[in-house]
């Protein structure tokens, strides 16, 4: 069995994230709004303090959705290859407060998943020292690493690089639950 390494948010579920910052701005943003990677950068300066306090009380997974198509690609793609879920947990401003990120990630996924056994969850920042045969992520740079397929899961903070520069790293976007089906399970 070929081993795909899988990400979690934006890749299986999204939302939480931005629900919470809307609700603690009581605000209506949306993923267009957001200039780069980090969705909290659409907090202001001076209300960062208390969003760190809002943030580490708050479980993003509780408002966390399936993107389309997930859910039924996965528990094909789980029957077929040898898949692991790969998620960082580290949160970047607040490193010290990750441990119930960590939790959240646990819980969400069995859950959610439950058909995925939960010593093939792997909690990682630095994803290219998992070996593996596919990699599917949203973030161009956990793509590095060895792998014979490297697919770049479409969303908001990623469509600045060209085919062209993805076909230089060797990495492939898909747009979507149903191009991973055509590609991986036919
Ligand atoms: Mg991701």
């Amino acid at each position: 069995m070929k081993k795909i390494a899988l990400d979690l948010d934006d890749v299986i579920c999204n939302g939480g994230f931005m629900h919470l910052i809307n609700d603690f701005l009581n605000s209506n943003y949306t993923e267009n709004d957001v200039k780069g990677y980090y969705m909290q950068e659409l907090i202001p300066k001076e209300k960062e303090q208390d969003w760190r306090k809002y943030f580490v009380n708050h479980n993003l997974y509780d408002y966390a959705v399936f993107l389309e198509g997930a859910y039924d690609v996965i528990k094909k793609l789980n029957e077929k290859y040898d898949l692991y879920v790969i998620s960082a947990y580290i949160s970047r401003d607040m490193p010290e407060a990750s441990a119930p990120m960590l939790s959240n990630k646990f819980n969400w996924l069995s859950k959610n998943l439950p058909f995925i056994d939960p010593s093939k969850y792997i909690f990682a920042s630095k994803k290219e020292v998992f070996e593996c045969d596919i990699r599917i992520d949203d973030k161009l740079s956990n793509l590095k690493g060895n792998a014979d397929l490297k697919l770049l899961f479409d969303s908001y903070h990623n469509r600045q690089y060209s085919k062209e520069e993805l076909d230089n790293m060797g990495v492939v976007r898909v747009n979507g639950w149903s191009d991973i089906e055509k590609l991986l399970l036919n």
